[in-house]
């Protein structure tokens, strides 16, 4: 299947191509093994292309965004890795709408909105996904989530269909859409906004922007929270209590400066992030009878081949 998959892609018009590519190139861990094919459409036509081959041989696929919620097993990924990022990142503001393409970051978003005076993104400034992976994970901080302000986002079906599908039917929930259950790529959302005072929500931002340059360590390799925060406590704590900040499997670690971070601190492996998991996992749950439930995605295959 590969060697029929990269002769149809080499001849497809379907943006640019690379075989066997390093997922640790794309995603912010810096660990992954290869994708079969990572392709970078740049037209809404090649996006629809490559998902109708997809579906026409029946190839497995993925669609990942900035790589920022992403953990690639080092064996790599089998199938299509259609990759949304700069290469497919248009935005549009008209009235208090404003629009934007999946790839498009979402602080790049939330930034333009800030000096169109327009409020209501403020709280993604510091969430370094872009727009479709924001949608797919409902991303949220500081109180706000992305949930409340999408207006409408265009999905493509894994059937070749594309359908405009407004707030209630995307069903946001705790770090949730309904996207992930459809199987289904978001190819753009609209945000509604308010007017708001531009410099009040600067001043906002930057507080926050603070507030997280003190708490979490972003000098360093990682995926943001790991876990989800159980219902009523935080993951963060648990492990804290846990005793098992510092600690280390391999080249990654439980970041001493906020333990619901894994960092990598050069070199690790899907495999020592799994294990910090599971320790976590077990820990907090010997401990508290609490279940953690990992926030990050967990996508590809077993093996030795890191990258
Ligand atoms: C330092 C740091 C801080 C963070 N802080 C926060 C935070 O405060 N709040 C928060 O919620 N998250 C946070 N995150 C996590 C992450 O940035 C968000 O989950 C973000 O929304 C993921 O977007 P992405 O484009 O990187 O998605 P990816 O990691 O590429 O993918 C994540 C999931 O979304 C899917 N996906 C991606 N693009 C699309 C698309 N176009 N259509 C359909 N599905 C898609 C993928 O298949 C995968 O299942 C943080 C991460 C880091 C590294």
């Amino acid at each position: 299947m590969k060697e029929q998959m990269r002769s149809i892609l080499k001849r497809a018009d379907v943006g640019r191509v690379l075989f066997d590519e390093p997922m640790s190139r794309h995603t912010t861990w810096r660990i992954g093994g290869p994708a079969d094919a990572l392709v970078l459409p740049e037209s809404e036509s090649q996006i629809l292309r490559l998902m109708g081959l997809i579906g026409e041989y029946g190839w497995p696929w993925t669609v990942v965004g900035r790589g920022s919620n992403l953990l690639v097993r080092d064996g790599g990924i089998r199938g299509v890795v259609v990759k949304l990022a700069d290469n497919w990142a248009a935005l549009d503001i008209e009235g208090t709408v404003l629009t934007a393409e999946a790839g498009r970051l979402i602080v790049s978003a939330a930034n333009t909105a800030i000096r169109h005076g327009l409020s209501g993104l403020e709280f993604a400034t510091g969430i370094p996904g872009s727009v479709g992976g924001a949608v797919r994970m409902n991303a949220g901080a500081h109180g706000g989530e992305v949930g409340r302000v999408v207006l409408f986002a265009d999905v493509a079906f894994p059937d070749g269909r594309v359908r405009r599908v407004d707030r209630e039917e995307l069903g946001f929930a705790y770090r949730r859409s309904r996207v992930g259950e459809w199987g289904a790529l978001v190819l753009r959302a609209a945000f509604q906004l308010t007017p708001g005072d531009r410099e009040a929500m600067i001043r906002q931002v930057k507080e926050w922007t603070q507030r997280r340059r003190q708490t979490q360590p972003l000098s360093q390799a990682s995926a943001g929270s790991v876990f989800q925060n159980p219902p009523g406590t935080h993951a963060a704590r648990l492990i804290e209590e846990a005793g098992l900040k510092g600690r280390r499997v391999g080249a990654a670690q439980i970041s001493p400066r906020h333990a619901n971070f894994i960092v990598n601190l050069g070199g690790a492996t899907a495999r020592d992030v799994l294990e910090l998991i599971q320790l976590a996992q077990e820990e907090v749950w010997r401990r508290f009878a609490v279940r953690l439930e990992p926030e990050v995605k967990i996508v590809g295959e077993d093996g030795e081949t890191g990258g």
